[in-house]
């Protein structure tokens, strides 16, 4: 049923979403340039990238177009009309033109819908914007057309009905989220095998978080004495499931491209065994009260009080994680020049934005203590 060419030999995605920075906070291009050689160098072939993601476009361009064939790879790039946003029609289509001029790429072997939700979809109906993407792929810009998706099972079920030009889906997937409602990555990816379409993963770590997780998580894992890093076992648990194109890691270092081309090159599913071990992390996962933000700053951009809310999650998390944390100096650190979380007025942008469907306004007023 799938369309696609079986190109991808690697089942490890490069995500192009947290590339790695300088301390100016540019992107750190020769570092790229590094992971891109290895991860070539193993057989990879999916880079994925975004209009949204800043300067990912701009990098990828130097650090991969201009230096491979563009038959030895495949790139993903996306269309957003983010949720609650008021971009026109015009703007939105627009984006097409800026993600083929700062990439150089001539063409995208995959083109997603991106950031699909209900605060969001019927903006993309609204405008057309299906029909423009189809139109892409007839006139050669687009090879494959797909979505990416943060609602809920039923809103997928429609989509897919309704939609049957989207050749692949992409999913968060993760073991922490598996039975999560608010996500819900195990319905979800059997809704796509129900419908025959492939899935590309993100967010397999959690933005980052099943990489360092809290200690009663790792305590699980450590016991097995493998050795074996916290990322290893959430990109497994991801990659041993079928119907995937891809799974995405948003490498941010050489040493995490390193660690995943380890395991993931000659890919391994989990045993029993290990299947057992993840069910008793995602437990341990269950029972903590951290506030679970991958950090994406969806919210962010259209906070009118200029909140800085995942870095105050952040805060907040490590406070309660580690009781000698440097807390009161580091919130002032993350809120310089910015506002406070007692500054929120309440409007509600930053839920509908949030792709984890997080209360940040309740959240928040739990991290007012952090000011005192
Ligand atoms: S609800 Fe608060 S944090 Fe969210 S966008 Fe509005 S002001 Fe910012
Ligand atoms: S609060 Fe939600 S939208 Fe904001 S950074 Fe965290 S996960 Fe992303």
């Amino acid at each position: 049923m799938s369309v696609f060419t079986g190109r991808e030999k690697l089942k490890l995605g490069f995500g192009l979403m947290r590339l790695p920075k300088k301390e100016d906070g540019s992107i750190d291009r020769e570092q790229v340039k590094e992971m891109v050689d290895l991860f070539m160098e193993a057989g990879g072939t999916y880079f994925d990238t975004a209009f949204a993601y800043p300067g990912s476009e701009e990098a990828i361009k130097e650090c991969l177009v201009d230096r491979y064939p563009r038959e030895s790879y495949t790139l993903a790039s996306k269309l957003i009309i983010p949720p609650g946003s008021d971009i026109d029609e015009e703007s939105a289509k627009a984006e097409t033109k800026t993600s083929l001029e700062r990439s150089g790429a001539g063409y995208f072997d995959y083109y997603l819908v991106h950031a699909i939700q209900r605060g969001n979809y019927k903006k993309y109906e609204e405008y057309g914007i299906w029909d423009y993407v189809k139109g892409l792929k007839e006139q050669g810009l687009i090879k494959h057309m797909g979505f990416s998706f943060h609602g809920d099972p039923e809103l997928l079920e429609e989509l897919l009905e309704k939609h049957p030009e989207a050749e692949f889906v992409q999913l968060q997937i993760n073991y922490a989220d598996w039975e999560n409602p608010g996500v819900a990555s195990r319905r979800n990816w059997e809704i796509c095998k129900e419908h025959g379409k492939p899935v590309t993963v993100m967010e397999p770590v959690k933005g980052g978080i099943l990489a360092d997780p809290i200690d009663t998580v790792k305590a699980v894992f450590d016991k097995e004495g493998t050795g074996a890093s916290y990322a290893s076992w959430a990109l497994r648990f991801v990659a041993s499931k079928d119907n995937l194109l891809a799974v995405l890691s948003g490498m941010s270092s050489v040493e995490q491209m390193k660690d995943n081309l380890s395991f993931m090159k000659d890919f391994k599913p989990l045993d029993e065994h290990e299947e057992e071990v993840i069910r008793k992390a995602q437990e341990a996962f269950d029972s903590d009260k951290s506030i679970p933000c991958t950090g994406c700053h969806y919210c962010t951009e259209g906070c009118p009080m200029g909140i800085p809310i995942p870095d105050i999650f952040t805060v907040q998390n490590r406070k309660k994680g580690s009781p000698e944390f440097r807390t009161k100096r580091e919130y002032v650190i993350v809120t310089q020049g910015k506002g406070v979380a007692s500054d929120c007025i309440q409007c509600g942008q930053c839920e509908a934005a949030c792709p984890q469907h997080l209360p940040i306004i309740e959240l928040l007023e739990g991290c007012r203590e952090l000011e005192n």
